[in-house]
């Protein structure tokens, strides 16, 4: 029987306009109500807030850890470029407008600023915040907004992460945001050992996220994309890694973000394939490259 390693994943927890803590209670308790583990990726310091002074968020997250929940790291402030430039596909979004202006303007400097050493101190300032509010040792890491560049790859490896998971394998995802009419991409096991940076870190590309402030409009073709991306990753072995975001899978059209996954779970269960779903840690050890 073939077996599928699903990690469902959840970014910008903390984040000002893009999280609170009701809207995430209510992923936490439908994934408990799904037997699906979360892996919660969190911001240290959110809009100038540091992880230390939301003493809500920190009930919240010390009670995922406890239902089996795993608490990972999202940059250290969420700036776009604090750690590496994010990819085109990202940039292209309507909301990234301001964004987009500050990369055309600063594309040059920015090269200048993703040292080994600053990107280095920021990682460890953002580390420390999570594992010191939470009492837990931090494996994984994604960038904000898919913003990558060598040196950021370089210190992740070289500070010991266990995972990154800022690749992104399914362009279709965000093609479906921009408007875009390309063909999906498929997940092959030779992409997947491409993208790996070395040491014993195992990168853990996203999937896509399909849920993002979810239209009637696009339901349909988002659920056929999420259903596609897992046929690809049961017939080539690559973990399915999707990413939601803590509001806009509640705040699209009348609950269709958790519809989609409940629809996908069923189409999953009917495959007949076993699915895997724990923690971005637990499904580090179920792979081998
Ligand atoms: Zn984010």
């Amino acid at each position: 029987m073939k077996n599928v390693i699903f990690n469902f994943t959840v970014d910008d927890i903390c984040l000002e306009g893009y999280s609170t803590e009701n809207h995430l209670n209510s992923i936490l308790d439908f994934c408990d109500g799904n037997n699906i583990k979360g892996t919660l990726f969190t911001v240290p310091v959110a809009d100038g807030v540091s992880l230390e002074k939301r003493p809500g968020y920190i009930k919240v997250l010390k009670d995922a850890i406890k239902r089996g929940h795993e608490v990972a790291q999202h940059g250290l402030e969420h700036d776009r470029f604090e750690i590496g430039i994010p990819p085109e596909m990202i940039m292209m979004l309507p909301h990234e407008g301001p964004a987009r202006k500050f990369l055309a303007e600063n594309r040059n400097r920015l090269a200048l600023e993703h040292t080994v050493k600053k990107i280095r101190k920021k990682l460890k300032t953002g580390k420390d915040i999570l594992e010191q509010n939470l009492g837990i040792e931090i494996k994984g890491f994604r960038s904000p907004a898919g913003q990558n560049c060598p040196n950021m790859y370089k210190v992740l490896v070289e500070d010991g992460y266990l995972y990154d998971s800022s690749e992104i394998f399914q362009k279709g995802g965000w093609d479906l945001l921009n408007d875009i009419d390309e063909p999906w991409q498929e997940f092959t096991w030779e992409r997947f050992l491409n993208v790996q940076k070395g040491g014993s870190m195992l990168e853990m590309p996203i999937s896509a996220d399909y849920v993002w402030y979810l239209k009637q409009d696009k339901y349909n073709r988002a659920l056929a994309l999420a259903k596609h991306d897992f046929n690809s990753c049961m017939e080539s072995g690559v973990p399915m890694t999707p990413v939601c975001h803590v509001s806009p899978i509640h705040e699209g059209d009348e609950g269709l973000g958790f519809k989609l996954y409940r629809e996908l779970f069923e189409y999953m269960k009917n495959t007949n394939c076993e699915i895997i779903s724990g923690t971005m840690s637990e499904a580090c050890k179920n792979i081998n490259i």
